[in-house]
């Protein structure tokens, strides 16, 4: 059993902010095919705003809702894009599933991945299939909570999610999007992955990466 601070989820966003300041350019390259080539620029504004913002609260008072709704509040300020309210709201609802806790047991961690993945499809409103980030993260989501309730540590939990989100990035390639920027292209986005899929896969591998032992 882990106990989760509001200081390690600071860190858990500075590490995605690292990673996504790291694959900016492959997300925009994979943008540029079927989007407008913003996509890594978007998640490297919104998580560097949101590590910076959160960095900068007072440890003796920010709990963890306080981080994640403090983050949210970045996102959505720095980014234009329609990952900004995707992520705000993700990031609102896990700040909501874990109110009035001082510190997150691995059950209100996976609770609070859920919330991130059930409030970027309710804000939405894609399904699986639809060629979006939500075929990552709803497969994620899915799969980390089906290892915790088989007891597994959250380092098992977060290896299944990325196993999930990988997989279900890698099936964006063969469908054709009905919501979003590239659901204009109709076949022709067909052989290609999407964006957003691709970069929620970024953000699991980062919470694998968190709660594994070096
Ligand atoms: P924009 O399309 O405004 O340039 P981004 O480039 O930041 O925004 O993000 C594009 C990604 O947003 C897409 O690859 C897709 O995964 C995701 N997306 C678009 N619309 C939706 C939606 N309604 N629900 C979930 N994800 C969406
Ligand atoms: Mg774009």
């Amino acid at each position: 059993m882990t106990t989760i601070t509001a200081d390690d989820l600071k860190s858990l966003i500075a590490l995605i902010a690292e990673a996504m300041t790291r694959e900016r350019d492959r997300l925009c390259e994979l943008d540029g095919v079927i989007g407008d080539a913003d996509h890594g620029i978007a998640m490297e504004l919104g998580f560097s705003a949101a590590a910076k913002a959160t960095a900068e609260l007072d440890p003796a008072t920010a709990d963890p809702t306080l981080v994640f709704n403090t983050a949210a509040k970045a996102f959505l300020n720095a980014v234009g894009a329609s990952s900004g309210p995707l992520y705000a709201t993700g990031l609102m609802r896990a700040g909501a599933s874990v109110k009035g806790k001082p510190s997150l047991t691995d059950d209100d961690m996976v609770g609070a991945f859920a919330a991130i993945a059930k409030g970027i499809q309710d804000r939405g409103k894609a399904e699986v299939g639809e060629k979006t980030m939500i075929d990552a993260w709803a497969p994620a989501a899915a799969a980390c909570q089906a290892a915790r309730d088989q007891g597994m540590p959250l380092e098992e939990c977060f290896s299944a999610a990325l196993v999930a989100a990988q997989t279900g990035m890698d099936a964006t390639k063969d469908m054709i999007a009905t919501k979003g920027r590239s659901s204009r292209l109709g076949e022709r986005a067909l052989g290609h992955i999407d964006p957003g899929a691709a970069s929620a896969a970024v953000v699991v591998a980062c919470f694998h990466a968190f709660f594994s032992p070096q």
